[in-house]
């Protein structure tokens, strides 16, 4: 086991920001920790790194104590805090081998700034300034950070937050990539996050951990949640008729001609609503399905 937490409670003055969260990381695992803003995600990433202390509870990374053995116990983690702080005013190149000598492994710190440099992809940008950079390389700058004391456990606060489209793709295939030997715990407000990267989801909500699951179940889970359809009818229309198709569950109106339908199970039901439009003579003006999101997954894992 490498990462252990063991009923952690932490308070902001009178507010729990974490209240008695419990989870395991096992040794080589990725896993996402998902969660709302403000659920407490990175308050728990400050506690497992030793930069802040929780109220209540235990934490150990690979035997070592939060709190107890801090120094120790950041040779072992890679932390890419939220927002990722550089100074912008260093020279990528420069800023590596800074953070190196805290690690104090002169003995093979120059190699290590190379592997690390073409790791990252960060070759040709070693010799600008961080502050020069955009955001994605930027991010790999963290990365880099992160990685450069060859730590067994990765710490990473909403890595791709901020990042464009392609630098998405990018820096989590730099994750995949360096966390293959590694035991990772990423943090995220973004479903798509745990798709792409992650083989077990933790999901925090208001402090209080409210799912910790396989992502193949998590992925049922938003199968069988409501298909949600919005749609919008030329005319008044006789819906009593579309209850009686199956998989539709519950049909109410939202303003003038404008119905949500809910339907469950695995097959659309659009195709259904477009059949009943045309049967009736009524033109859909729009048809929009509401995704799936967290909240709503929350909602299915936690009634
Ligand atoms: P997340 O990372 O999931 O968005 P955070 O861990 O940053 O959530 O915050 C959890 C809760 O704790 C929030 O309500 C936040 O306002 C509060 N919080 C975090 N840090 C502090 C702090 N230093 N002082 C007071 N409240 C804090
Ligand atoms: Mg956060």
């Amino acid at each position: 086991m490498s990462i252990v937490i063991h009923g952690v409670t932490k308070l902001f003055g009178k507010q729990k920001a974490l209240d008695n969260v419990s989870f395991e990381v096992n040794t080589g695992e990725i896993v996402g920790f998902l969660g709302p803003n403000g659920a407490g995600k990175s308050t728990m990433m400050k506690i497992i790194t030793g930069f802040i202390p929780a109220s209540s509870g235990k934490v150990y990374v690979n035997g070592l104590e939060a709190g107890t053995d801090n120094l120790e116990l950041k040779r072992q983690i890679g932390y890419l805090p939220e927002n990722n702080p550089l100074y912008p005013e260093m020279y990528v190149r420069e800023y590596l081998g800074f953070v190196a000598s805290i690690y104090n492994s002169a003995r093979f710190r120059k190699n290590q700034i190379n592997n690390i440099i073409e790791l990252t992809g960060l070759a040709p940008e070693q010799n600008k300034r961080i502050g020069s950079l955009s955001r994605g390389y930027r991010q790999r700058v963290g990365l880099a950070q992160a990685l450069i004391h060859n730590p067994a456990v990765l710490i990473l606060d909403e890595a791709t937050t901020g990042l464009d489209p392609n630098q998405i793709v990018e820096i989590r295939n730099l994750i995949r990539e360096t966390g293959r030997e590694k035991t990772v715990l990423l943090s995220t407000h973004i479903m798509q996050e745990v798709e792409a990267i992650c083989e077990r989801v933790i999901i925090i909500d208001k402090g209080i951990i409210v799912a910790n699951e396989e992502k193949s179940y998590i992925y049922s889970v938003i199968k069988r949640a409501k298909q949600i359809i919005e749609v919008e009818f030329d005319k008044e229309a006789d819906v009593s008729k579309l209850s009686d198709i199956q998989n539709i569950s519950n049909i109410r109106i939202l303003r003038n001609n404008i119905w949500q339908i809910e339907g469950e199970g695995d097959e659309d039901i659009r195709p259904a609503i477009f059949n009943f439009a045309v049967s009736n003579n009524l033109t859909v003006l729009s048809l929009q399905k509401r995704q799936s999101n967290l909240e709503e997954v929350f909602r299915h894992l936690t009634s």
